[in-house]
């Protein structure tokens, strides 16, 4: 019995641990992934297109003003007046590009005119430019843009310092019929533009990046290190005439395992497109981290709870075990506990060829006492009794209530004459005192049956032989005890 109950506290725990666990791990990995999907949507409509909306604004600021400038200039009655009377003072013009360059921290400022193809520029007449001249590709590209583009913004190298990389910006100049006249204009270095993305970079946190319309990557940052085409960074090759087909567009991708949130636009006067983009790590790994803490805590709770459980299972199943062995009314063993113990100390007393012997008692004339003072006060007498008994024996020895009103004593290592002394101090401790019940004063007496365990002899044998042993001692007149031999 006791082999079954413990499996079943065992099973019981494993349930419920299990159960715990699974509830947490489910709670947990829910509420992750709604974390989660909370933040891609946080990043997606929110976070992204606010930094690009702001970058994108700073960007007019800062890089549209050349295009404004350029175009002042295209306009100046001043550079087309002397265009048109015939290039007379080039020291003029070069003074008005010199000033321009000056006044707007430009890298250089230039006019190349259509009737003599000199160049001018802030520091002189730097070169002529030809048409069969593959540098100067990019004067007969503007000239032949259609009517309604009045200018381009090209990245090359300084006509005036080729180890420098220039943002142009190619104004048309028209004269007052709308002649084509030359083209005017100013250069931001790449590099300060550079130093800018980068500051972007810095201040949002984010990766930021132009492209032309093919996709050519034409502006990153400083330490940009990646692929110079849209269409060679991995996970965007085939997401990249996505960008390069409509004016904005929001969209995630995974790039080497990571999401990153991606939201481009069209700058219509570059004609490029700014990219701005965010990865999800620094989030990612905080959502990660409150999962596993959560995980560790649940697993605290569980081994929490296990360890209440199994001391109150433990508790409670002891206690079961107890009731289930123990007489209600007098706390000593019963008869099932009795013969548990019985046969333990039995095989015990054979392996130690120790003696072992046992008592059978029985109050004398209890019907009497039950009559005469009620059934409870019975009781309590057989209470009294067997706490009388109980403070007598060795710790060894087995009180057990075998009957209403019989108790058999178990006297392990103990031979027949101890047990027989024994009884016999039993019998007169009763016998000399009266039992305080109820208030009131019950004299009650005992008689005793003594018998030793045979060897070879069943259990049953012995316990008929004490019980006609206490028949005798009731026989010869009670308040006495008689041994078996
Ligand atoms: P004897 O000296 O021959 O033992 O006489 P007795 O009256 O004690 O007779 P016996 O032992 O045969 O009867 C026991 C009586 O005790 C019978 C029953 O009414 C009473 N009795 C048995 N169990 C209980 C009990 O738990 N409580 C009470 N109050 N009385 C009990
Ligand atoms: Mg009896
Ligand atoms: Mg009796």
């Amino acid at each position: 019995m006791g082999d079954k109950v413990f499996n079943d506290k065992k099973r019981f725990i494993w349930i419920l641990s299990l159960l715990l666990l699974a509830a947490f791990a489910v709670t947990s990995g829910i509420s992750y992934q709604v974390a989660h999907d909370s933040l891609s949507k946080q990043i997606k409509d929110n976070n992204l297109p606010l930094t690009s909306d702001n970058i994108y604004s700073e960007i007019q600021q800062d890089l549209l003003q050349p295009i404004f400038i350029s175009s002042l200039m295209a306009q100046d009655t001043f550079v087309r007046d002397w265009a048109i009377n015939q290039e007379q003072t080039p020291e003029d013009l070069i003074r008005y590009l010199k000033e321009i360059q000056e006044k707007y921290h430009t890298v250089t400022s230039f006019f190349v005119s259509e009737s003599t193809r000199n160049y001018y520029h802030s520091s002189g007449v730097l070169k002529q430019i030809e048409d069969i001249n593959p540098d100067d590709a990019w004067y007969f590209r503007v000239r032949s843009l259609p009517k309604s583009e009045h200018y381009e913004v090209n990245i090359d190298s300084d006509s005036a310092d080729p180890n420098r990389t220039v943002i142009y910006v190619n104004y048309k100049v028209f004269d007052f019929n709308g002649k084509f006249i030359g083209v005017t204009g100013v250069g931001l270095a790449v590099e300060s533009v550079k130093r800018l993305i980068d500051l972007y970079q810095q201040r949002y946190n984010r990766n930021v990046y132009f492209t032309d319309r093919q996709g050519n990557i034409t502006l990153h940052s400083q330490q940009y290190q990646g692929e110079l085409n849209l269409q060679d960074i991995p996970g965007l090759e085939k997401l990249a005439t996505r960008i390069l087909t409509s004016p904005s567009s929001s969209f995630s991708y995974q790039k080497l395992g990571q999401t990153i949130y991606l939201n481009s636009r069209l700058v219509p006067e570059f004609k490029w497109y700014l990219v701005v983009e965010q990865d999800d790590a620094r989030s990612e790994k905080k959502l990660l981290t409150t999962f596993w803490i959560n995980i560790g805590l649940s697993l605290l709770v569980t081994l929490g709870l296990l360890i209440i459980a199994n001391l109150t299972l433990g508790k409670y199943q002891r206690k079961l075990e107890l009731m289930a062995s123990t007489d209600k009314l007098t706390g000593a063993a019963n008869r099932q506990a009795f013969e548990e113990t019985f046969t333990q100390s039995l095989a015990q007393s054979v392996v130690e060829d120790s003696p072992i012997s046992v008592l059978l008692m029985d109050i004398d004339h209890f019907k009497k006492i039950n009559d005469a003072h009620g059934h409870n006060v019975g009781d309590l007498v057989i209470q009294t009794l067997s706490r009388l008994l109980a403070g007598q024996l060795g710790p060894n020895d087995l009180l057990c209530r075998w009957g209403g009103e019989e108790f058999l004593i178990l006297l392990p290592e103990c031979n027949v004459s101890q047990a027989a002394e024994l009884a016999e101090k039993l019998r007169s401790s009763v016998a000399q005192r009266e039992l305080s019940v109820n208030g009131g004063q019950i004299k009650v007496t005992i008689s005793t049956g003594v018998a030793e365990y045979r060897r070879s002899e069943k259990s049953e044998e012995l316990i008929n032989r004490v019980d006609i042993a206490l028949y005798h001692a009731k026989e010869q007149g009670r308040d006495r005890v008689v041994i078996s031999y």
